[in-house]
């Protein structure tokens, strides 16, 4: 322990220091991580220090500190005895942002390990957690023997934080999605690697979005965000690459909880609807890069390669069905996708004008998408599973006036208003067909993570 630990530590003091622009040291940021963990530090004095860190900023050294000291709020997983290289992938959020379901299983068949924690919904992207939980029966909240065993089995497991697995993170999460202090890159950074630190992972690949759903929307910021995690985990021993990769519009057509299971699942099973390329091809992506790092191919593109097989075979597709068994989730639910869809009220949105899709606010759809009934208003609310949006147009389609645009799930009919008037407003309709926008174009590691940080340090 140090001089300082051994002194009394406020919150107030932090709180007032980070307000007025002032720098918190690692045993500072242990205090307040562990008072996250323990809920020993009340939520109004943590969404207060949420806010000032959001409004000044973490620096590099504070965000690794916060991030370490996050993973160390619980106890970690040890991927050791499964004697296979632990590889995960996690994204920085996004709407219809399901890769997870491919490339876990993806990676899983062709050979590594994948321990994988997330999250549920933050912000107006949808939640990992929240949309397995559309599967009946399906646990999220395992303890490591039982996520080890899941593991030993299959191959691959998706959880996420509980009291004693990343608590920190558990409760600053949800404070962060209610309290507007999401879109940080240090708070991101220190979120995301806390739960894959704590998984102990051997290699990590990290899709980083950028564009109009983004939290990070400008690319700068996106870039700066890829730089500091790739650091911040190689610096904590994690082999780490970033690919950075397009949130211009919704990834595939759905957006929701069930309706994203049912959409990788038709992918799985080896369907290729046109609508749904960009999770196929972007899902292959990742899983190369995640069976290379996990040192089961020699490079990315012969991963891919494996990857791709492992979807043709149906191997990935097996590896699913025995996580989601193995987790307690029915089976059953996936024997015929549309008839398990129950949602409470259907609506479809015609398109309000002739000509090309040009821009979409993905982050305006994603907060519509929410407001069907598929996100919280408040921490701990069950979310709708069969609510969700699924859009019939992407950016750059040609639509004719009255054809269908889109077609709304939610909770009730009188839940149909806001998200349409969302959806309305975000969307334009133009006689110029917009430039298309590249679904990966830089891939960071190590080496030119250094480079981008301390070109930008001296700039
Ligand atoms: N995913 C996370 O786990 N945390 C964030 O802050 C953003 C995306």
């Amino acid at each position: 322990m140090t001089d300082k630990e051994k002194t009394t530590l406020h919150m107030i003091d932090l709180i007032r220091r980070k307000r007025d622009g002032g720098a918190l040291d690692e045993s500072e940021l242990s205090f307040i991580a562990r008072g996250a963990a323990d809920e020993s530090i009340p939520a109004e004095q943590l969404a207060a220090w949420l806010m000032a860190a959001w409004l000044r900023g973490l620096s590099i050294d504070e965000t690794r500190a916060l991030a370490l000291a996050m993973r160390d709020s619980g106890e970690k997983f040890d991927p050791r005895r499964l004697g296979k290289a632990a590889v995960d992938k996690h994204s920085t959020g996004g709407v219809g942002d399901k890769t997870s379901f491919l490339v876990a299983p993806l990676a899983a068949a062709c050979g590594v390990a994948v321990p994988m924690i997330s999250g549920r919904a933050l912000g107006h992207t949808g939640g990992t957690l929240d949309k397995l939980e559309a599967i009946p029966g399906y646990r999220t909240a395992l303890t490591l023997a039982e996520f080890e065993a899941v593991i030993e089995k299959c191959g691959a497991s998706i959880v996420g934080q509980t009291p004693k697995l990343v608590p920190a993170d558990r409760v600053l999460y949800a404070l962060r999605d209610r309290t507007g202090t999401v879109e940080n890159p240090g708070l991101i950074c220190a979120s995301i690697l806390s739960k894959k630190l704590a998984a102990g992972l051997n290699a990590l690949v990290l899709d980083v979005k950028t564009g109009s759903g983004a939290f990070m929307q400008k690319r700068a910021d996106a870039d700066y965000l890829a730089a500091l995690m790739v650091t911040t985990a190689e610096a904590a021993g994690t082999r780490t690459a970033a690919l950075m990769t397009d949130m211009s519009q919704p990834l595939g057509s759905a957006a929701g909880n069930w309706i994203e299971i049912a959409e990788c699942v038709e992918l799985l099973q080896g369907e290729r609807p046109a609508a749904n390329e960009d999770v196929r091809e972007l899902s292959l992506q990742l899983a190369g890069w995640m069976i290379h790092l996990g040192g089961k191919a020699e490079t990315p593109k012969a991963g891919y390669q494996k990857a791709e097989d492992a979807l043709a075979d149906g191997s990935a597709l097996a590896v699913f069905m025995n996580m989601v068994e193995a987790q307690g989730g029915d089976r059953s639910a996936f024997d015929d996708l549309k008839k398990f869809h129950k949602p409470g009220a259907t609506r479809v949105l015609d398109a309000w004008g002739s000509g090309y899709v040009s821009e979409m606010d993905t982050m305006a759809l994603g907060w519509a998408v929410q407001r069907t009934g598929a996100g919280r208003e408040k921490a701990g609310e069950p979310v709708d599973p069969h609510a969700g949006i699924v859009f019939h147009a992407r950016r750059g389609a040609k639509v004719e006036k009255g054809q269908p645009f889109a077609t709304l799930y939610a909770t009730k009919a009188s839940m149909m208003a806001e998200p349409i008037e969302l959806i309305r407003r975000a969307v334009t309709i133009s006689e110029e067909a917009p430039a298309p926008t590249p679904l990966v174009d830089r891939i960071f590691t190590l080496e030119s993570a250094e480079v981008f940080l301390s070109a930008k340090s001296g700039a």
